[in-house]
């Protein structure tokens, strides 16, 4: 008996009519359909009135019922892969599966739809065509800004996804390693209140601090290079920077402003070198 085919079904990040026929035809084929949350999916699939067998697969079981997906695959049963939302794989379970079957020369195929990253990146405004994929940072502060800290010298635009609660600290965190740089927020994507906010790290922070953050996250920071390339005025030394813009017209405070942006740093910080430098 031939083997059964592992699918990787992406499912909706929020509109149902993201869904792709593909999806739905292989949801209805399939002998087996495999979800991070059998609840949560059962909605989905009802919606699309597709009845299969439903089994979980989830972090915390990925190991037994990796095993017992693998068996129904060698009996010849085709199985989907789907998660809560977006590609499965994607900052969701599934990585072992596909490894496990690629080991017992069991076909992997794909069933592409949406992603939550992809989606963020389309809609950034960064002229860079290459992007990282970071996915989720760690909670604690010590080891986000150790973890950013790899990040820094990127030169690709650096996409994460983030939990509303968590965004503010992980924006801080953003800021704090990386400096002042254009950054995207973008927030329920496909869903009713879609937003994407397009500012600067330091503003991003100052935006969630004066409005909670509520929905889904991605987050997509310039890369290094990007910004580096505006900025000759680097050159100069801190004085020469600021009496430049002055000079060309700008008050202190925009001066100052202007600064900050061109170096990739805190305002606060150029604000108290120009205090030192009797500006
Ligand atoms: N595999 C999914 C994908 O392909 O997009 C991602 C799963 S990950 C567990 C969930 C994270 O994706 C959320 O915390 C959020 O950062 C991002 N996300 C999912 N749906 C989103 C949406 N509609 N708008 C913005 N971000 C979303």
């Amino acid at each position: 008996m031939s083997y059964g085919k592992l699918y990787i079904v992406a499912t909706p990040i929020g509109n149902l009519g993201d869904i792709t026929i593909r999806a739905l035809e292989t949801l209805k084929s399939v002998d087996i359909i495999a979800a991070e949350d059998t609840r949560h999916s059962l909605k989905l699939l009802n919606h699309f009135d597709i009845k299969k067998p439903l089994t979980s697969y989830f972090e915390h079981n990925k190991q037994y019922k990796g095993n017992v997906v693998i068996s129904k695959l060698k009996e010849g049963k085709d199985v989907a892969l789907i998660s809560d939302a977006g590609t499965p794989v994607i900052s969701d379970p599934g990585a072992e599966l596909v490894k496990d079957c690629i080991e017992n020369n069991i076909e992997v195929l794909t069933v592409p739809g949406a992603c939550a990253a992809i989606s963020a990146v389309t809609l950034c405004g960064f002229l860079n065509k290459r992007f990282s994929f970071i996915g989720f940072l760690p909670v604690k502060k010590n080891e986000k800004i150790k973890e950013l800290e790899k990040f820094k010298n990127y030169e690709t635009t650096l996409v994460f996804y983030e939990a509303p609660h968590k965004l503010l600290k992980t924006l801080e965190a953003i800021c704090e390693v990386f400096g002042v740089r254009n950054i995207s927020v973008a927030r329920e994507l496909t869903k009713k209140y879609e937003q994407v906010i397009r500012t600067t790290t330091e503003e991003a922070v100052k935006y969630f601090e004066e409005n909670e953050p509520v929905g889904e996250f991605v987050i997509c920071v310039e890369g290094c290079e990007e910004k580096e390339a505006e900025n000759e005025l680097n050159a100069l030394s801190l004085e020469e920077h600021i009496k430049y813009y002055i000079k060309s017209g700008l008050s202190k405070k925009d001066a100052v402003k202007k600064c900050a942006e061109d170096r990739g740093v805190p305002k606060r910080e150029i604000y108290n070198a120009s205090i030192e430098l009797e500006l």
